[in-house]
C-alpha cells in the first residue's frame, strides 16, 4: 500500500510503499476511501504533543470499507463502510473507563497519534471504536464529522442550553457546529481573525446572526463560547464576551499559553473549562444528529500524496470548511 509517514518534526512528510498492515484479533482491516485533516495533524507535525508513535501514519478522521476481520469481531462484516475517530483504544477497567469518562482513560490510544491512522490506502482498527457512517454522505463529506463534527458536538453539549454561543475559530469544527446549533434554535456569534472577510461571510451563509473580529466585543453579552483556534489570547477575550454564569469551552487539544488576566473576567460565576477526545457515546449520539440537522461538510479533497500541501493549507487558514485526502479519486 501507500502510505504518508511522518518520520519526526522538521522532516517534510513522505509517501511511500508499505506492506498492507494485518489485522489482529477484534480489529478490522479497512480500505481508506477519505481521511480528514485535522489541526490535530499540524500539533503533531509541530512537536506540540508529547510522545507520539514514531514513524507514525498520521490521520484520525478515516472513512472506508472493511476488506477483512480479525478474530471475534462480529461487530462488522466486508464490505461494510466504517468511520475512524482519533479514540482508538481504551483499557476498559480504570475508574474513568468505568465511569462513562473513557475519554480521560490514562492508557488510552489515538489515532493517528500512538497508533497508525489512516493517511494510507488501508489501516487496521480496533472494531469496538469504529462506528457505522449515515448512508446519505459520501465518504469526502463524512470525514470531517469524525473529528471536527464529533468533537465540536461534544464542545457543544458542555454550552448547556445556551441560547447566544460565540465562536471563536472558525474551521471545520465551527462551520459543522454553527449548523447543529442553529438547528437546536441557538443563535451563533461568530468570531475570526482580524480582517478575516471571507471568513466572515462563511460563517454568515451558515447561519451565525453576527460576524467580528476576535477583538471586537459581541453586540450583546453571550450565554456561552467555545474557543476553536488553538490561541491562548482568545480566553480572556472569550470570557470577557460571555454573561455571567455562563461557560467558554476550549475545544482544541493544545493551546499557546494563556495570558494573566483579572479575576473579575471568571467572577459571576463563569466557568472555564477543556474538552478532550470523545467517547464512543459521543461519536453514536452524533451519527445520529449529523443527518437530522441536515450537517451539510464542505470538504476540498487532495489526493493521498499531497498530505503535506493539505497541511500547509490549513496552517495557512482561511479555508471555507475541511480538508481532506481522498483516496478514491
Ligand atoms: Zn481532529
Ligand atoms: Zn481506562
Amino acid at each position: 500500500m501507500q502510505a504518508v509517514i511522518f518520520r519526526r518534526p522538521g522532516v517534510s512528510l513522505e509517501c511511500v510503499e508499505r506492506p498492507d498492515p494485518v489485522a489482529g484479533p477484534g480489529q478490522v482491516l479497512l480500505a481508506v476511501h477519505a481521511c480528514g485533516v485535522c489541526r490535530t495533524d499540524l500539533h503533531i507535525v509541530d512537536g506540540e504533543l508529547d510522545s507520539p508513535k514514531l514513524p507514525l501514519v498520521l490521520g484520525h478522521q478515516i472513512v472506508g470499507t472493511v476488506v477483512e476481520a480479525g478474530a471475534g469481531v462480529d461487530r462488522f462484516a466486508p464490505g461494510e463502510r466504517v468511520g475512524v475517530p482519533w479514540l482508538g483504544w481504551t483499557c476498559g477497567r480504570c475508574r474513568y473507563c468505568l465511569t462513562g469518562r473513557e475519554n480521560l482513560c490514562g492508557r488510552a490510544l489515538f489515532t493517528g497519534y500512538t497508533i497508525d491512522g489512516g493517511f494510507a490506502e488501508r489501516t487496521v482498527a480496533d472494531a469496538r471504536f469504529c462506528f457505522p457512517i449515515p448512508a446519505g454522505y459520501p465518504d469526502l463529506q463524512a470525514a470531517p464529522l469524525l473529528c471536527a463534527g464529533l468533537i465540536g458536538y461534544r464542545a457543544l453539549t458542555f454550552t448547556g442550553d445556551a441560547e447566544r454561543l460565540g465562536l471563536f475559530g472558525f474551521g471545520a469544527a465551527a462551520h459543522i457546529v454553527t449548523q447543529v446549533a442553529r438547528w437546536q434554535g441557538r443563535r451563533v456569534f461568530a468570531f475570526t481573525k482580524e480582517g478575516d472577510d471571507h471568513g466572515k461571510a462563511f460563517a454568515r451563509s451558515l447561519g451565525a446572526e453576527w460576524t467580528g473580529d476576535s477583538s471586537e466585543p459581541p453586540p450583546e453579552p453571550l450565554d456561552a463560547t467555545i474557543i476553536f483556534a488553538p490561541a491562548g489570547e482568545l480566553v480572556p477575550a472569550a470570557l470577557a464576551a460571555t454573561e455571567r454564569g455562563g461557560t467558554v469551552v476550549c475545544a482544541g487539544i493544545h493551546m499557546t499559553d494563556i495570558p494573566a488576566f483579572s479575576y473579575e473576567l471568571l467572577w459571576g460565576e463563569r466557568t472555564l473549562r477543556s474538552v478532550a477526545n470523545l467517547t464512543r457515546a459521543d461519536g453514536e449520539a452524533f451519527m445520529e444528529v449529523a443527518p437530522r440537522v441536515p450537517v451539510r461538510t464542505e470538504v476540498r479533497p487532495f489526493p493521498l500524496a499531497e498530505a503535506g500541501n493539505a497541511l500547509a493549507m490549513l496552517r495557512g487558514g482561511g479555508l471555507d470548511g475541511a480538508l481532506a485526502l481522498s483516496l478514491t479519486a
